[in-house]
Formats: C-alpha cells, structure tokens, sequence
C-alpha cells in the first residue's frame, strides 16, 4: 500500500471492519473518505427537516385538508362548541379558501356552528390547531 492509502485507512472510523476496507479500490476509499466527511459537517451543520421530521415525505395537502376536517368533526361531538377557528399554514388555508372552499361551508352548515381560518407563516404543512369557542 502507498502511504497516503494507509493514512486514510487509520483515518477511518473503527466501524468500518478491515475486509470491507481492504476490498475496496483506491477509488472507492477515496469516495468513502469524502461522503463521511460530507456527513459529519452535515450532522453539525444541519438539523432534522421540520418539515417531515426526518422521514424524507410530507402528507399532501388533501390528506392534510381531510385530517382536519376529521378533526373538527371529533372535537365539535366532543365539545359542543359556539365556533372555531382553524390555525394553519398558508398553503393549507389557501387550499381551504381558494381551492376548495365547499369543505368549509358543508362543515359550517352540518355543524351549525362558523368556522375560522388563520394562517401562522411559522405553521409547516402538517401543523395546525384548532380552537374551539
Ligand atoms: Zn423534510
């Protein structure tokens, strides 16, 4: 082994066993060198997405949309409230308000009861909350 190979092997994490090193080109340990460095300055530099938390996938907003709308339906047969308010992000009130204002309206009418829209810019897509009065 030339001796700037057998530095980046001591360089290695432990983790890696020594037949997996040993299979590899010089190509390869040099590719390996570089992506755990890659993921070490991301492990310190980053933070888990606040998005999906992590799992690399968010619910689409229709999933959202009917969540919420099961929501309310539970906590109004639960709560018997005089009205609510929905707290959410943006993109899912503009889904609420502008694409598909009827799931709204038919909840207010069933329910008897108004229904309110706000949007917290500091809301993910799946972060709402709903207020009952
Ligand atoms: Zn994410």
């Amino acid at each position: 082994m030339k001796p700037w190979i057998q530095l980046t092997v001591e360089a290695m994490d432990s983790t890696y066993s020594r037949y997996s090193i040993e299979s590899l080109s010089t190509i390869g340990l040099v590719q390996m060198t570089r992506k755990r460095t890659r993921e070490s300055l991301e492990h310190i530099l980053c933070e888990t997405c606040p998005s999906c938390e992590g799992r690399g996938f968010v619910k689409t907003i229709e999933t959202v949309a009917y969540e919420i709308t099961r929501e309310i339906v539970r906590e109004a047969a639960q709560f018997n409230p005089k009205q609510m308010m929905l707290i959410c992000s943006h993109e899912i009130n503009d889904y609420l308000s502008d694409d598909e204002p009827d799931i709204l309206a038919d909840l207010e009418e069933s329910l008897q009861i108004p229904i309110m829209l706000k949007t917290d810019h500091y809301y993910g897509r799946e972060h709402y909350d709903i207020a009952l009065y």
